[in-house]
């Protein structure tokens, strides 16, 4: 009886490892495998294993093995950076070259404006067709989440963030817009805003949305001829006077996009 569910904590504990960084399961496996390799016994023996191999793997050896499949870390300069930090620990930063060479371009186009990049959740490191959950298209290195642009109380354009995980905390339609979000809620597509469950707490609540510094954003990536599509949700694209062919909308199996921006390669 115990073994069997050991086996099915070992079971659980791979799928959902696999699911949340893709080779956080495998390293799992072999951390087990090791730590019946080597007898002696200490406190947190497995959690130790696990931990060091998981941290070699992810900071060391999947950044120079991914380029062999295609893929590459998200570079980060002074104006790209990932919102959390856990992004790339979880190995949710990896894109295609080009999707670099866009971030670099936009970069250059809005130097001196103080807009940063803040990034979110991107792809795996390996594998087409491998979905990085709950982005069901985020599979091909093609795809990446940005984070809108916020202003501090004297106007401002800020760097900071209002929700610790990067999703979550919406730039809601005003009174006067467009409300998608209710018609897709009232459409039975309940999952339209449940990132409001994954902010992990929000934060600079004093900060506001800034229209200018996300438009000066949103028209630099449409500038580049290997854009494909990008993703914001209809009353912020209204509100930005945004008018582009490469804009769309998701669709409400998805969820609401207004609290980042998703950009993807043609
Ligand atoms: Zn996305």
């Amino acid at each position: 009886m115990k073994k069997t569910f050991n086996i099915l904590m070992c079971i659980i504990i791979f799928g959902l490892l696999t699911i949340l960084t893709q080779i956080g399961g495998i390293i799992y496996l072999l951390s087990l495998w090791l730590n019946k390799l080597f007898k002696y016994d200490f406190k947190f023996k497995q959690s130790f294993t696990f931990l060091g191999l998981y941290l070699i793997s992810t900071l060391l050896l999947v950044p120079l093995i991914a380029p062999i499949f295609g893929r590459e870390q998200v570079q980060h300069t002074e104006y790209i950076k990932p919102t959390n930090y856990m992004t790339v620990l979880l190995n949710r930063n990896y894109v295609n070259p080009q999707l670099n060479k866009l971030l670099m371009a936009v970069t250059s186009d809005l130097k001196g404006l103080n807009i940063q990049i803040n990034y979110l959740d991107a792809n795996f490191p390996f594998i087409n067709k491998f979905p990085l959950l709950p982005h069901l298209s985020h599979n091909d290195g093609k795809k990446l989440d940005i984070s809108l642009i916020y202003e501090n109380s004297n106007g401002e354009i800020t760097n900071q963030q209002k929700s610790i995980s990067g999703y979550g905390v919406f730039e809601a339609p005003q009174p006067n817009e467009y409300n998608q979000i209710d018609k897709c809620l009232t459409m039975g597509y309940f999952q339209y805003d449940y990132p409001k469950y994954v902010t992990l707490g929000s934060i600079n609540n004093e900060l506001k949305f800034s229209a200018k510094g996300t438009k000066k954003l949103i028209t630099s990536i449409l500038k580049d001829k290997n854009l494909g599509k990008l993703f914001i949700e209809p009353h912020l694209k209204q509100r930005l006077g945004l008018n582009n062919s490469k804009i769309r909308y998701h669709g409400c199996r998805a969820v609401r996009h207004d609290d980042h921006i998703h950009i993807q390669l043609k």
